[in-house]
């Protein structure tokens, strides 16, 4: 895609007068805040975050070819990356993994409906998992289903269309990517494995492993200082959670892209500076 084509897609507010000017520290960039309508405007001197913030989308293709080795330190930028429903598609693994459940403990006729709709009710699988044991007690232990739901999912898991190649494109403009995500630390590694993104993102920072979820500072602080980004103004988050993504991360000072899946922005105050459809659309919006 294109960045014209993705400037497209990605919903911006109309611009504003009242804009604040911020300095980010070592003369990275510097930015042109619209606090009416919530978004960024920089006018970097960044060499890889100028053609991004152009009015009209546009960079010149010559720009774009910058070859991955050739990005000295002092022109990296930094982004965070969420890691379900942002870059691999949770939801269809997770329909296809209740689909076997389903049919292999021959469930009721409403079981994958609600496995589904308390899949996306309870986000941490513990509590998940023993609501599960708790309506069909013949499943067994939550923690023996959990298991299986650990090393199961990452076969299951597919990147969503276009992230790979936009990945590729952040990290040749010099990009310093690392996940960020709630979840076990086999469940997950194995899906950055599986999926081959481990090889795509400099780091990732897993709950589990660091003892403290999102929506959390304490793990937002440990992914910035796993990306390398002493100031969380020149980093974004890039996610699909308002409340474990976007917000946190607006809060601690990050620039936020809301992967929006076609939904609306519903919560009050904090909004995004960006928000787009589709992961690689989300992604494209920091080329
Ligand atoms: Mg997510």
């Amino acid at each position: 895609m294109s960045g014209a084509q993705a400037a497209q897609v990605i919903k911006r507010g109309s611009q504003s007068a009242a804009h604040k000017r911020l300095e980010v520290p070592q003369g990275l960039v510097s930015i042109e805040e619209d606090t009416v309508n919530h978004q960024v405007m920089m006018s970097a001197d960044h060499p890889s975050i100028r053609p991004t913030l152009a009015a009209d989308g546009a960079r010149p293709a010559h720009e774009r070819r910058v070859r991955r080795g050739a990005v000295r330190d002092d022109q990296r930028v930094y982004a965070l990356l969420d890691l379900d429903e942002t870059l691999v598609d949770k939801s269809q693994a997770f329909a296809q993994w209740a689909a076997h459940l389903v049919d292999a403990q021959a469930l009721d006729a409403q079981a994958l409906s609600w496995l589904i709709d308390t899949d996306k009710a309870i986000k941490p699988r513990g509590p998940f998992f023993a609501e599960v044991t708790r309506r069909w007690p013949g499943l067994g232990n939550a923690q023996d289903l959990w298991d299986d739901y650990a090393q199961t999912m990452p076969r299951l898991v597919a990147v969503f269309p276009g992230v790979v190649g936009v990945l590729g494109e952040l990290r040749d403009v010099g990009y310093r990517l690392v996940v960020v995500t709630n979840g076990r630390r086999d469940n997950q590694e194995a899906k950055l494995r599986a999926t081959g993104l481990a090889e795509l993102v400099d780091d990732w920072i897993i709950s589990e492993v660091v003892g403290h979820r999102k929506p959390g500072a304490e793990i937002y602080a440990a992914a910035l200082g796993a990306v390398g980004c002493a100031d969380p103004r020149a980093c974004w988050m890039v996610g699909d959670d308002p409340d474990l993504d976007v917000i946190p991360a607006a809060m601690l000072g990050l620039r936020t892209v809301w992967v929006s899946h076609g939904r609306s922005w519903s919560q009050t105050g904090t909004r995004p500076d960006v928000t787009a459809d589709d992961p690689a659309q989300a992604l494209a919006a920091l080329l």
